[in-house]
């Protein structure tokens, strides 16, 4: 065995720079939580080579020149006293290891001014080398400018993903930070150049449509207790494949947490094809301690006193809001305003009893179908659905479904997402999603 000796400063640093900036968006992460927590409203990020560049400036109540040093060293932080302060916690930070960890793995400048005064003093570190500080010219508020991150660590930097990668990491990272803060005002540059610009908005909703550039999107609130909840969702046709645009935010903090997620797709239920994804911000408060905030070095993971609460707290307000489809309302009120123009020509109506031979395809397609429900649809065909409506007049040898469906003649496509058909008897809408996945499962 070898001896036991205490590692360095420099190595617990730079091993604890693993977890808490383990890439370049963990770092633009802290640095804006850090401008947030000192009560910034103008927060300006400029990033270069995925990241291994950053700066991050702020208008916030800047720090103390003989602080400075202090704010570079580890568990080092104004924002706690004890372990019991967690439960009150208001700021983003109260670890005190983002910018020493920083710092011991890049060339780091701290630049920083009190409110209202105009000579900020200057300090740099380099690898975990501090230099001597000095006072320049400039505004109030702290700058941080990082360079050549991971340079003195080779294994940290093999692990960074491509410049491409690392960029959208930054970039959905800068999304969430803005999503989490409306009433902030970000400017996003990269290599200078200006990326996103986000003034403050009144309302999460104006927020959301800002950041994710989607118009179509709708708003619920409800209080329970001492909870809050906030959401903000797209109509169910507007899905994903993965779950890149479901944003959960506890307390304003970004964090992944499996039952926010197991809510929300609860709410969806019925209304989404398997492997599909809604579009979903959500903003969780509660009391401090009922939510255990430090489960993880990076801050990005919560623990919930009451997790079955938080499922129905999530899941109730998003249900209600997706059962009353306010989409549709949309789409009536426009035809509604639109009223004379619904008075087509005859000669309209011409045009729209296509020959059968166009649409050879679709009629194919579904003629396939017959009305029996697969397994996993079925219970919830069944809560939900009306029986649909039963085809008589079927000739002999075909078996009755079959032919139902083959003899719908196919109108047209609307909203890409139905198929309009007719019968003698009945207008039909075809939900082209679920008549898809029913192929699949026939097939
Ligand atoms: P923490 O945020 O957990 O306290 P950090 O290492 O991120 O730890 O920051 C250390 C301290 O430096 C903070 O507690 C704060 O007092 C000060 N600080 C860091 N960034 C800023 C900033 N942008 N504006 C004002 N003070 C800052
Ligand atoms: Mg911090």
């Amino acid at each position: 065995m070898m001896q036991i000796k205490s590692l360095s400063e420099e190595t617990v640093n730079q091993i604890s720079a693993g977890e808490v900036v383990e890439r370049p968006s963990h770092l633009v992460k802290e640095l804006v939580e850090n401008a947030l927590d000192a009560g910034a409203d103008e927060i300006e990020v400029d990033f270069e080579q995925g990241g291994r560049f950053v700066k991050v400036k702020d208008n916030g109540c800047g720090i103390p020149h003989n602080e400075m040093i202090l704010a570079l060293n580890r568990h080092t932080t104004s924002k706690i006293n004890r372990i019991e302060d967690l439960c009150r916690l208001k700021t983003y930070g109260f670890r005190g290891e983002a910018l020493a960890s920083m710092a011991s793995v890049s060339d780091l400048t701290l630049i920083s001014a009190l409110k209202g005064s105009d000579s900020p003093y200057r300090l740099r570190q380099v690898f975990g080398k501090k230099e001597k500080q000095d006072q320049i010219g400039g505004a109030s508020g702290t700058t941080v400018i990082i360079r050549s991150l991971f340079e003195n660590t080779p294994a940290r930097l093999k692990f960074l993903k491509s410049e491409g990668a690392e960029t959208s990491s930054i970039k959905n990272t800068v999304k969430a930070l803005a999503l989490a803060r409306p009433d902030a005002c970000f400017r996003i540059l990269q290599k200078s150049k200006l990326v996103f610009y986000w003034p403050p908005q009144e309302s999460f909703l104006d927020r959301t449509r800002q950041v994710l550039g989607i118009k179509d999107l709708y708003f619920t609130e409800r209080e329970n207790g001492a909870y809050k909840i906030r959401a903000v969702v797209a109509p169910p046709h507007q899905t994903l494949k993965n779950k890149k645009n479901n944003w959960f935010f506890v307390s304003s903090r970004w964090v992944e947490s499996k039952v926010i997620q197991a809510g929300l797709m609860s709410a969806y239920r019925g209304l989404l094809m398997h492997g599909e994804f809604p579009l979903a911000v959500i903003w969780l408060e509660g009391p401090g301690d009922e939510i255990d905030v430090n489960a993880h070095p990076a801050k990005s993971q919560i623990r919930f006193k009451n997790s079955s609460f938080i499922f129905k707290l999530v899941e109730s307000p998003i249900r209600s809001l997706l059962e009353q489809a306010p989409w549709t309302k949309k789409i009536t009120q426009r035809l509604a305003g639109r009223e004379e123009n619904l008075q087509f020509s005859q000669s309209y109506f011409k045009n729209t009893q296509f020959p059968l031979k166009q649409k050879e395809y679709s009629t194919k397609v579904l003629s396939s179908l017959s009305w029996s429900k697969p397994p996993h649809l079925k219970e919830d065909f069944e809560k939900r659905d009306p029986e649909p409506v039963e085809y008589k007049n079927v000739s002999s040898e075909d078996s009755p479904t079959q032919k139902n469906w083959s003899s719908l003649q196919v109108l047209a496509q609307a909203h890409l997402t139905y198929i309009i058909c007719q019968s003698d008897k009945a207008l039909v809408f075809i939900d082209q999603h679920a008549s898809h996945e029913r192929i699949l499962y026939e097939k």
